[in-house]
């Protein structure tokens, strides 16, 4: 095998599918049956949040979308997709949208950087930046990047409330919370916003507390 075919990643693979049977015997032969997540997660795909890892959940465990910046748009089939299977195919309990600390797409949203194609996806972080855009310019230069991170995920966290799936689950009476969270890359924690909404009536509500919580720990 050449170096071109990657035989480090597909070695390690054979290393990490033989540690997981030898620790629990017959798992991949149980994920065969079915997946039953509980959670379904929406974050970025930067490398360095890798969604399983973070939460220590197992494959199965764990249903996962990630794009540049943890958008949910409500154009985005992509996204939609993904999360129309998880909430009427798997049931998922809950739906976590995660953005982190110092991201790269949420900084470019910030300063208007031009990173090609994907300065139109992040144009979606753009809106919230203009949003906010007086609060932003009154905090430190240095704070802004990361309270924006934030200000993305209550915004996110909120479309997704708003979308199709999750609006009809909740009208059928079915059990589906959704969440925003927040990812430090410097010290590996998640902190959960508190834009926690398991109704429509809770969204608007929910999405005040969060906000007002975001603007009193950058005061
Ligand atoms: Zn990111």
């Amino acid at each position: 095998m050449s170096t071109q075919d990657l035989p480090e990643l597909l070695e390690a693979n054979k290393r990490w599918a033989a540690k997981t049977e030898a620790r629990e015997p017959g798992f991949f032969s149980r994920l065969l049956q079915q997946q039953t997540p509980q959670y379904l997660w929406i974050g970025c795909a930067d490398s360095r949040v890798p969604a399983n890892e973070l939460v220590d959940l197992m494959p199965g465990e764990l249903f996962v979308h990630r794009n540049v910046a943890n958008v949910v748009v409500h154009s985005d089939l992509n996204c939609l997709s993904v999360m129309q299977f998880a909430v009427d195919h798997l049931k998922v309990k809950h739906i976590i949208v995660v953005g982190h600390s110092n991201c790269g797409g949420v900084r470019a949203a910030l300063t208007d950087a031009r990173v090609g194609l994907v300065s139109n996806w992040i144009r979606h972080v753009q809106d919230v930046r203009n949003d906010h855009q007086e609060w932003l310019d009154s905090l430190p230069e240095e704070s802004r990047v990361n309270a924006l991170c934030e200000l993305n995920v209550l915004e996110q966290a909120r479309n997704a409330c708003q979308t199709t799936v999750v609006q009809d689950a909740w009208l059928r009476g079915q059990e589906i919370v959704v969440h925003g969270w927040v990812y430090g890359l410097h010290n590996g924690l998640l902190e959960d916003l508190q834009i926690t909404a398991a109704s429509q009536d809770d969204v608007a509500p929910a999405y005040r507390r969060a906000l007002a919580a975001v603007k009193s720990r950058y005061a």
